[in-house]
């Protein structure tokens, strides 16, 4: 008998309908002589309606607040589906995050998962209830409730994994699992059947929205194996584990990541610790730096240009042009038309000319790179939006056609 972790999210309690079909599945492996904890996310576009009714009232109220609210979504799905479980015969329990031990930071809307007392959900297992938790939530030590930030359920799920010990926690979403690019957008993109956590972290980050990011770390620091796999289908999914076997392949995907804007600083002084004190304004706004391109100095002066997520460049143009003059530097450009594609692949590490021949599929499809990023395994560069969907079309073919 083993323990299994399964995870539902938003799409796949959308509707009554949807409901029972997540009860089957959850039966079905508890009727093969497992112990189950369910995780679920609020149903279809719960949170974004909550998050709508907050501002149509007030736009500016506290994040204690907000999380009051926003924790009801879940409430909502864990109560109906274990209904739907009970009307099927089987033993279950719904669980809110406090009930099920979930202690937090006191951030707000980010709360981090410091523990998980897993005594009540271990008491309800040993009493054969299936037991069906709220994931996205927790308390902090004042008794408040807390959310783990959009798309947290995720992290649920794998916390629950680490701390019972599961032997599997499966992901179930509205996908098959993992592909090589976009299955809407790539015709041919196929279905990988493992990735590493190392390349499916840097999917994540980079906007393949299968799994949440923090997830995936949390997996790899407690070696949690994952599956991703759709809850509509029967097919097997992506398992998501440390080492995987397929070395043949070069790169596991390309992502696309539109989120994304460009800022250029002209002009600046060619001295030391420039780039340190302008870097500082922003990280003390904790708005995160991604790619940076420092042009060669010229006539004393230079051009330093950076991405950031396009949801903080107002506030980083705005910060950079208070400190201009500070800097003496010229002008402070900001784009918002790109898009940051990337290739991903553990295979990099050993094999050359990855990078050239992500370039050559760019230069066949007449594709202008504005800026490049590598690290051990990914190539990232920016481009002009127009381009992204062509580009990542390009891209792909050349390395798996
Ligand atoms: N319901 C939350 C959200 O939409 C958490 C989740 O779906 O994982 O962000
Ligand atoms: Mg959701």
């Amino acid at each position: 008998m083993s323990l299994i972790v399964q995870k539902f999210g938003g799409s796949s309690v959308a509707n009554a309908e949807r409901v029972m079909n997540v009860a089957s599945i959850v039966t079905d492996t508890y009727a093969k002589g497992n112990d189950v904890v369910v995780v679920v996310s609020a149903q279809g576009d719960t949170t974004d309606d909550l998050i709508e009714k907050a501002n149509e009232i007030n736009p500016r109220a506290s994040k204690r607040e907000k999380d009051m609210l926003l924790a009801a979504g879940e409430q909502i799905s864990i109560s109906l589906l274990a209904m739907a479980i009970e009307k099927m015969g089987f033993p279950v329990v719904s669980l809110l995050g406090w009930q099920a031990g979930f202690q937090t930071t006191a951030a707000h809307t980010s709360a981090r998962i410091k523990n998980i007392d897993t005594l009540r959900i271990s008491r309800e297992i040993d009493k054969k209830n299936i037991v069906v938790v709220a994931g996205f939530q927790g308390i902090t030590k004042f008794g408040d409730i807390t959310t783990l930030g959009r798309g947290g359920s995720d992290t649920s799920a794998v916390a629950i994994a680490a701390a019972m010990h599961a032997d599997l926690c499966q992901i179930y979403t509205d996908v098959e699992g993992v592909y090589t690019a976009d299955p809407r957008k790539v015709e041919n993109a196929t279905k990988l059947p493992e990735i590493s956590y190392d390349e499916m972290l840097e999917l994540a980050t980079l906007g393949a929205q299968v799994l949440n990011n923090r997830s995936v770390e949390m997996a790899k620091k407690y070696n949690i194996e994952l599956e991703v796999l759709s809850s509509m289908t029967k097919a097997p999914g992506t398992i998501v584990k440390e080492k995987t076997k397929m070395e043949k392949m070069l790169i596991s995907g390309v992502a696309k990541d539109t989120d994304v804007a460009r800022i250029s600083v002209t002009g600046i002084p060619d001295l030391p610790g420039l780039a340190f004190k302008m870097f500082s304004k922003l990280s003390a706004k904790d708005i995160n730096i991604d790619i940076i391109l420092q042009s060669i100095g010229h006539d004393g002066k230079k051009d330093i240009s950076f991405t950031v997520p396009k949801s903080r460049g107002n506030e980083a143009v705005e910060c950079l042009t208070d400190y201009m003059t500070n800097l003496g530097a010229k002008e402070v450009l900001y784009d918002d038309k790109v898009a940051k594609i990337s290739i991903v692949g553990a295979g990099m590490e050993s094999h050359a000319g990855v990078a050239t021949k992500m370039f050559e599929a760019l230069y066949d499809a007449q594709v202008n790179i504005q800026m490049i990023s590598t690290s051990e395994i990914k190539v990232s560069v920016l481009i002009d939006t127009v381009d992204a969907d062509k580009a990542v079309k390009a891209i792909h073919s050349k390395f798996f056609d």
